[in-house]
Parts: structure tokens; C-alpha cells; sequence
């Protein structure tokens, strides 16, 4: 028995509904819930038309706890996929602990008045998963998640030890809009507002939000301004693999997208606090959220691809100096041909996919709270191949970093 309950249908959880349904026959049957039970009907009609599976579909406010209770007790799955926001973490894991049901999610939880994330809210759950004999993957997505299988799969098949990790995200893709997100505006550009921290010696040094940046050089991209960010990974892997001595986040982004991003914050509209406009109280960040491109919507004129990996420098097995790039690149015309979403939504969703199959062919489950490189990468990255992802690995070659 593999019942799957899905919360968030967004754009990835439709990549997330449409890997599920192409791979049914692992899954045995499929339950969509979020807010809005029509937009989890029109999926499933979709998904129905498309692959001739019938999937359920119900309603829930997953800020409740006792909504998501209702909602497990009524399906009973034996796990949940996690694609809301990283809002509904702690609700959904909490309502997974009293109804016996094991977790998986992409993003790490932040709380909303608090433009923050780390791992300790949600590792704080770890013996009372452990107790219950149920696991909880977290941050399977591609970064986190990917990002994560990849280091982890270095440090199994190439490297003695692990001295230097950077992760590089590019977005070579051009959407033909003014300004846009690719996945939620409003957890993104609080992601990309934050100042900046990277690890190194033991310690986490902050810097300025997008202080620091350089060229670096994409595989069938070339060279792109890359901005070094904080990205949650880098908490768990400085932790899960001791011997890395640097870790650090860069992401490309494009002059026309900073130079908006830095109006929307001069004027205020990246603020995050209440305030008030004729009588009502209101949000300015989720006003704008609900004035942007739906980033679920930006697939069809999307051009050009993404291209993410790890670089990593360290002692390979043979007692020699290593470096190391393993990267995937990804089309997002091919992702919308697919799913009818873009790269950014396909490449999280697809393994977070990958992830729930782990979990039902019993290669990742241990009661615990995990992150995903503590599982082996090896089916993982196999899986990769088959379903959208393909993976690719440079040895010795200049890393720029
Ligand atoms: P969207 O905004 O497109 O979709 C969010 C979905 O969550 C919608 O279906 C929405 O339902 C649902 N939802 C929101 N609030 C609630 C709630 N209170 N109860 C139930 N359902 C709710 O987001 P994305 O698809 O772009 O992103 C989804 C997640 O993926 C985010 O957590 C994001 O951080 C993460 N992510 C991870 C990445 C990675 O590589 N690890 C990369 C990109 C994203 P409704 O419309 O009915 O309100």
C-alpha cells in the first residue's frame, strides 16, 4: 500500500501530479489537496486525459493542524508530499506525528513574519519522528536536494575528503516578461533580499545581500554574473560531511531582474509587515504576489535552460587533488512540453518525485528526521536519469572558484 497525499498543486506540484501519474504503478493512487479543491479537480482532469489515472482531490488549509488531521485520517497515505509553502511545514509534519503518516518536503520551514529559514525548527521534531518509527525527508527539491544527493554521491564514489563546495545555480532562460519570479514571488524575493552567508573554518560569515558576485562559466550556457547567496543546504551538508572547509551558494540573476528587484524594495513593496490602506490591512510583498506573472504560468514563450550543480576541491580517493563538477542542465521548453511548467518548477518536482519513490521502495526510509544526503545517492541518482534529469561529471577541470 503506497497512498500518496500531495498538498500544493502550485508549479511545482503540478510537475510533482504529473511524475506521480507517469509512475503509477509505484504509487498504487494519488490524493491532491490544497485551498482551492477546483484548481486540484482541474489537474486531475488533466492528469486523467493525459495518463488515464484517476486521482483524488480534496481541500485543505494546511495552516491548520486539525484540517490536515481530517484530511490524513480520510485518505490515510502512508506519505505526504510537502509542495505548499514552507509556511505549512511544522502544521503538516505535526498533523504527520498524530496520524502515523511519513513526510516529505522541498523547502525548509519559515515562519511568516520572519524573512528566516534554518533546519532547527524541523530537526527539533527528529526523536519524535524517531519514537513514531516514521521518516521525514527534508529539502528535496533540486536545491535543496539534488544539490544535496550530488555532494553526497562525490563524497560516496570520488573523494577521500571534501575541502571546497560550491553550489552554482544558473538561469539562462528568458520568460519575455518585465519582471517575474519562477517560483513564488513572495518566498523568492524574500530568499533573495536576505544578506548574504556563506561557511568557511568553522564559522558562517555574513555579508551583504548580493555583495558579492563574478562570472562564472555555465556547461552549453557560457559566462554568467553568479551572486553569492545563503541557501538552506548549506547548513546540513557543513554538518553531514565535516571535513568541507568552505561552503558557499551562487546564483545568476540578470541585470533587468536586480534592477526591479531593487525598486520593488526602495519603494516598499518587499516589506513584509502590515500595514495599513483604506480600513484593511494588508501585506505589501503578498499585494505584489498577487499583481506578478503566476510563475506557473510562464512556460509557454520560456527559452533557454538551467544549469545547476556542485563544484567540489578535496583529496580524491587515490590521495590526489581533485575537482570535481557534476551539474544537470535543464530545457525549459522541454519541461513545459512535458508538464506545462517551466525548468525552475520541473526541476524541483521531479525529485521530489524521486524522493517519495526512494521512500516507497522502502531504499530511504528510517524513522528520524533527515536530509537527503544521509540516505545512499546511488538509487537516487539513477532515478535522475530516467525521469527529466539527467546528470553529467567533469573531473580536473578549472572550477573559477
Ligand atoms: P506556488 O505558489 O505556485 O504553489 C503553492 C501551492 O501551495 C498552491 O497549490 C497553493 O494552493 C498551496 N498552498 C499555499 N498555502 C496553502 C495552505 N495554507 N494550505 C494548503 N495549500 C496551500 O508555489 P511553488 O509551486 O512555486 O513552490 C512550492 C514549494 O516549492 C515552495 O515551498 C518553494 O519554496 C519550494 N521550492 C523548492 C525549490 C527547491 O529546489 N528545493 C525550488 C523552488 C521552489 P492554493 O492555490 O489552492 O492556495
Amino acid at each position: 500500500m503506497s497512498k500518496i497525499v500531495q498538498i500544493g498543486i502550485g508549479g511545482v506540484g503540478t510537475v510533482v501530479a504529473h511524475k506521480l501519474a507517469q509512475n503509477i504503478d509505484v504509487f498504487e493512487s494519488v490524493t491532491l489537496a490544497s485551498r482551492t479543491k477546483s484548481k486540484c479537480d482541474a489537474l486531475a482532469e488533466t492528469l486523467n486525459k493525459k495518463y488515464g489515472v484517476k486521482f483524488d482531490t480534496d481541500c485543505v488549509d494546511a495552516d491548520e493542524v486539525d484540517q490536515i488531521v481530517a484530511l490524513l485520517k480520510k485518505h490515510k497515505p502512508v506519505l505526504v508530499i510537502n509542495v505548499a509553502l514552507p509556511y505549512q511545514d511544522l502544521a503538516i509534519m505535526e498533523a504527520c506525528l498524530q496520524c502515523g503518516v511519513n513526510y516529505l518536503d522541498t523547502a525548509n520551514y519559515e515562519p511568516k513574519d520572519e524573512a528566516h529559514f534554518e533546519y532547527s525548527w524541523q530537526w527539533a521534531y527528529k526523536k519524535r519522528f524517531e519514537d513514531a518509527g516514521l521518516t521525514a525527508i527534508l529539502g528535496c527539491g533540486f536545491d535543496p536536494g539534488v544539490s544535496g544527493v550530488y555532494t553526497a554521491y562525490a563524497a560516496k564514489h570520488h573523494f577521500k575528503e571534501m575541502n571546497y563546495l560550491d553550489i552554482v545555480d544558473c538561469n539562462a532562460g528568458n520568460h519575455h516578461k518585465a519582471f517575474a519570479t519562477n517560483f513564488n514571488p513572495e518566498i523568492n524575493i524574500r530568499e533573495i533580499t536576505q544578506n548574504g552567508r556563506y561557511y568557511q573554518d568553522g564559522k558562517w560569515v555574513e555579508t551583504g545581500a548580493l555583495e558579492i558576485h563574478k562570472p562564472l562559466t555555465y556547461p552549453n550556457v557560457g559566462p554568467k554574473e553568479s551572486y553569492l547567496m545563503y541557501h538552506e543546504e548549506l547548513e546540513s551538508l557543513v554538518k553531514n560531511f565535516p571535513t568541507i572547509k568552505r561552503a558557499r551558494f551562487w546564483m545568476t540573476f540578470g541585470q533587468e531582474y536586480l534592477t526591479h528587484l531593487r525598486v520593488i524594495q526602495n519603494i516598499g513593496m518587499a516589506r513584509i509587515d502590515e500595514v495599513e490602506y483604506n480600513g484593511v490591512k494588508i501585506v505589501p510583498l503578498q499585494f505584489l504576489k498577487a499583481v506578478l506573472p503566476n510563475p506557473k504560468d510562464l512556460g509557454e514563450n520560456y527559452e533557454g535552460e538551467t544549469s545547476i550543480g556542485c563544484r567540489i576541491r578535496g583529496i580524491g580517493k587515490d590521495g590526489k587533488e581533485l575537482t570535481y563538477y557534476v551539474y544537470n542542465n535543464c530545457s525549459h521548453h522541454d519541461a513545459f512540453l512535458e508538464t506545462g511548467m517551466q525548468g525552475v518548477s520541473y526541476t524541483t518536482g521531479v525529485p521530489a518525485m524521486i524522493g517519495a519513490m526512494m521512500f516507497v521502495k522502502g531504499l530511504w526510509q528510517r524513522p528520524g528526521v533527515w536530509n537527503v544526503e544521509e540516505f545512499d545517492p546511488d538509487p537516487f541518482m539513477a532515478e535522475l536519469n530516467k525521469h527529466g534529469l539527467p546528470w553529467h561529471e567533469e573531473f580536473n577541470k578549472d572550477l573559477e572558484l
